[in-house]
């Protein structure tokens, strides 16, 4: 089974080789945890997600490394912190939590590894120390930052060139830098902010430098795949790509860039700054996971993806269809949704396999191909009961309400059947009397 991946950084699709295919490796950057995930953020998890699917099944679940980091060292949790008069730990582990629950709710593998930037200040102060002595860092004005200009592939992924970043921008370079590209690996911390200790002076670190060290100590010098959003190809994984690579004596970071497109909201990136959100946890509370992660498959992972009512509509229908048909059972993978995935993860492809499987009455092949794709793992009496709304009646209400209505009817007590009737009209639950007892579901 060849697996092709679009590669970034080749700017084409190529045949997937690992190193290793005993210990495949991939690195993806996580959430700086501060506050609640927008579905734009949960895109980014969920296509690395379906990628470590496909080589753990490829490759074997045991040989397939997958390490998600978390940032815990940023501006906006200080902000936070300070606000509400707490550690930063308080809101890093909270919402560090709130993160891998909504994933999981969105049918996400916990990855094998988390990481988290304040346990790696150590490897971060070490690799600064490496670039200083390469003669790749500088110390300016109480920062350490990286000299671009002693790196002479700086650019390879974004494909852009030294004095091209800034060209137009009206930013304001401080003046201590030697080229505007140059970028921070260390600096002082503002009064009040956390600061660790340094032999360059006690501060933090920036913020491609954490994943340069989570990545060298938690999978070793060079990976076979980093993903992230288009978003961080510049600067971030740039500067990532710089460091390591000036830090290893010139051994690649990773072989193979994956980068996803963005999440939409009326063709405009879904992001905190724009105000233009939809968060995970909001979204939970009318949808089922399973039909965000169908919305979020359902487009091409490279390509933009506009998030509509429509689409989410939609999702729920075909799985609505679909758990019509899937049968109790092993069922063999079928080739054609295989070849799909292996062609660089082609979700919306995959579906049509699906559907087609779904339209043969095959629901065996159909439930051990959605499986690998994380989806139809309900029981499909549950999944057609549905997810309770917030403030409706919970399952375990509504069973006790049918309980309590075998047993007035049974006593003639019609006034309290009656109520009991209207109770499940207006929540609109549906309930079917059969031989064996009463059936519900929400309509
Ligand atoms: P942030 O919290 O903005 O650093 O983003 C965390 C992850 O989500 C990164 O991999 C981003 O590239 C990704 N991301 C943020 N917004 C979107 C979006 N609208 N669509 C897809 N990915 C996104
Ligand atoms: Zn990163």
């Amino acid at each position: 089974m060849n697996l092709a991946l679009y590669n970034s950084l080749s700017r084409k699709k190529q045949v997937f080789e690992p190193a290793d295919p005993k210990r495949v490796t991939m690195y993806n950057c996580g959430p700086t945890v501060y506050s609640y995930a927008h579905i734009g953020n949960a895109r980014a998890a969920v296509a690395a997600d379906v990628l470590f699917r496909v080589l753990r099944s490829i490759y074997g679940a045991d040989h397939v490394v997958y390490a998600r980091n978390i940032t815990d060292v940023d501006d906006k949790i200080n902000i936070a912190a300070n606000e509400q008069g707490v550690d930063i730990s308080v809101i890093t582990e909270r919402f560090s939590k709130i993160y891998n629950d909504d994933l999981a709710a969105l049918g996400c593998l916990m990855p094998n590894m988390q990481p988290k930037a304040t346990a790696h200040m150590g490897e971060m102060v070490a690799m600064i120390q490496v670039l200083l002595a390469a003669g790749h860092a500088y110390e300016a004005d109480g920062h350490v930052l990286f000299d671009v200009a002693s790196y002479e592939d700086y650019g390879q992924l974004s494909g852009r060139a030294l004095g091209d970043n800034l060209a137009g921008a009206r930013v304001k370079v401080a003046d201590y830098k030697r080229s505007p590209e140059d970028f921070v690996l260390w600096k002082p911390s503002k009064v009040g902010e956390p600061e660790w200790p340094a032999p360059f002076g006690n501060g933090r670190p920036g913020w491609h430098l954490e994943c340069s060290a989570m990545i060298e100590k938690n999978l070793g010098t060079s990976i076979d795949i980093h993903c992230g959003g288009q978003d961080l190809k510049f600067p971030h994984h740039e500067n990532e790509i710089a460091q390591s690579v000036c830090a290893h004596k010139g051994a690649p970071l990773a072989n193979y860039w994956v980068h996803n497109g963005f999440l939409q909201m009326d063709s405009t990136k879904m992001s905190k700054s724009l105000g233009n959100v939809k968060l995970v946890h909001e979204l939970l509370k009318t949808w089922d996971g399973e039909v965000l992660r169908f919305a979020l498959l359902s487009g091409h992972y490279r390509s933009e993806l506009d998030w509509t009512d429509d689409l989410l509509k939609q999702s729920k229908a075909t799985l609505d269809g679909w758990y019509r048909v899937i049968g109790a059972g092993e069922g063999q993978i079928d080739p054609g949704f295989m070849a799909a995935l292996l062609d660089d993860v082609n979700t919306p492809e995959s579906f049509g396999h699906l559907s087609a499987l779904a339209h043969k009455g095959d629901g065996l092949s159909l439930k051990a191909c959605a499986n690998l794709l994380g989806l139809l793992k309900n029981d499909p009496d549950d999944w057609f009961r549905g997810k309770g709304k917030e403030g409706g009646l919970s399952d375990v209400e509504i069973e006790a309400l049918i309980k309590e209505r075998a047993e007035v009817r049974a006593a003639k007590n019609w006034s309290r059947a009656d109520e009991i009737r209207d109770i499940f009209k207006t929540e609109n639950i549906i309930l079917e009397d059969g031989k064996d007892g009463t059936t519900w579901r929400r309509g």
